[in-house]
C-alpha cells in the first residue's frame, strides 16, 4: 500500500510547477494576446485557511432554518445546525480533519499552479482574481488532493472547496484529480471525492476548464477497469461540470441531507423547458428518489460510512 512515491516528501520548488504537462493543459503555454509570464506568485501555504460561511463572532444564522445558533454548539456538530440539521459549508482543510484519521493526511500536488492562458477578463482580470483568492482563502486552488487514512484504511482523497472561485475546476483542478485518480489506480487505493462546486467548469479558462471533465473521467474508466474503488461524495453544492463529469461516476455515489446538487441552475431550466420544476428539484432527497444517488449521509457518519463500504467491496 505503500508503494507509491510521494511527491510531498520533496521540497517543493519555488514557483511550482504549472499544469502544463499534458496535452488538456497545452495551451496554456500558448496565451493569445498577452506576453507570457508567471501569472501566479506562490501563493501562501495551503493550510489554515480562513474560514468562509462562518462569520465571527458567536452566533450564526442558520441559512436552513433562520433560527440564530451558538456557534460553537454548531461547530462541535461538524458545522450542522442542531435545531434543523442543517449542513453547514466546510472547507477543504476542515473536511479532511472531518474525515482522514488526524494527522495521517499527505498532499499530492501541491506545487500545480494556475495560469492564465486566455488572458481572460470579467469584473476584474482573472490573474488578479487567482491571487486575491489565493490569498483570501490560503488555497492555491480550487482542490486539495492526497492520501489519508480512514479508520486506518488508506484511501486517496480529494476535496473541492467552494469557496475558491466557487469551486470551479480549471486546468490544475482536473489535473490534480487526474493524477489523483491515476495514482489510485497504480496504488491500488480506494478513491474518495468530495465536491463541494457551485461553478462547475471554470469559464476564466475556457476550453481548458471543460476537457477537465473529459479527462478526469478517463481516468476514472480506467480506475473502474483496473478494479478500483470510487465514492464520490456529493454536498451543498455540486453542480455544473463537475456534477456533469467525475461526481457522478462514483460505483458509490453519497451525498449530504439537503445539498443542492444539479446541472445548471433551477431557473435556467425553468426557462429553457418552460416546465414548472418539482418540489425539491436537485436535493440530496429528491436524486435519492429518483435513483441518481445511494444513501444520503449525515456528516457525523460520513467516516464511518466510507470505511464500511470500503470494506464491503473488499477495498
Ligand atoms: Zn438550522
Amino acid at each position: 500500500m505503500e508503494r507509491r512515491r510521494s511527491p510531498r516528501s520533496s521540497p517543493v520548488t519555488a514557483a511550482g510547477e504549472v499544469a502544463t504537462t499534458r496535452p488538456a493543459a497545452a495551451a496554456a503555454t500558448n496565451p493569445p494576446d498577452e506576453p507570457k509570464q508567471p501569472t501566479v506568485s506562490p501563493p501562501p501555504a495551503p493550510h489554515p485557511r480562513a474560514k468562509r460561511g462562518v462569520p465571527e463572532g458567536l452566533w450564526q444564522k442558520c441559512d436552513g432554518c433562520n433560527a440564530t445558533i451558538y456557534r460553537k454548539e454548531a461547530e462541535e456538530l461538524l458545522n450542522v445546525c442542531p435545531q434543523c440539521g442543517f449542513h453547514w459549508y466546510v472547507s477543504a482543510a476542515q473536511r479532511i480533519v472531518q474525515l482522514l484519521d488526524a494527522g495521517t493526511f499527505e498532499e499530492w500536488d501541491a506545487s500545480l499552479l494556475p495560469t492564465d492562458p486566455l488572458g481572460f477578463r470579467d469584473k476584474k482580470a482573472y490573474a488578479e482574481r487567482i491571487v486575491a483568492e489565493q490569498k483570501r482563502t490560503g488555497m492555491r486552488d480550487a482542490v486539495v488532493t492526497g492520501t489519508g487514512m480512514i479508520r486506518a484504511r488508506r484511501v486517496a482523497c480529494g476535496v473541492t472547496d467552494s469557496s475558491f472561485i466557487m469551486g470551479s475546476m480549471g486546468s490544475v483542478v482536473g489535473e490534480r484529480l487526474t493524477r489523483l485518480v491515476e495514482r489510485a489506480t497504480a496504488g491500488k487505493l480506494p478513491l474518495i471525492i468530495i465536491s463541494a462546486s457551485g461553478g462547475g467548469a471554470r469559464m476564466h479558462e475556457g476550453i481548458l476548464s471543460l476537457m477537465q471533465m473529459a479527462k478526469v473521467s478517463a481516468a476514472l474508466a480506467r480506475h473502474s477497469q483496473a478494479g478500483g474503488l470510487f465514492i464520490s461524495v456529493l454536498t451543498n453544492p455540486t453542480m455544473g461540470g463537475v456534477a456533469a463529469s467525475f461526481a457522478s461516476l462514483g460505483d458509490l455515489c453519497f451525498a449530504e441531507p439537503r445539498a443542492l446538487i444539479g446541472f445548471a441552475g433551477p431557473r435556467t431550466i425553468k426557462a429553457t423547458i418552460r416546465v414548472e420544476l418539482p418540489k425539491g428539484f436537485q436535493t440530496s432527497e429528491f436524486l435519492l428518489e429518483h435513483g441518481f444517488i445511494d444513501r444520503i449521509v449525515a456528516r457525523k457518519d460520513l467516516k464511518s460510512e466510507i470505511a464500511r463500504a470500503i470494506d464491503y467491496c473488499g477495498g
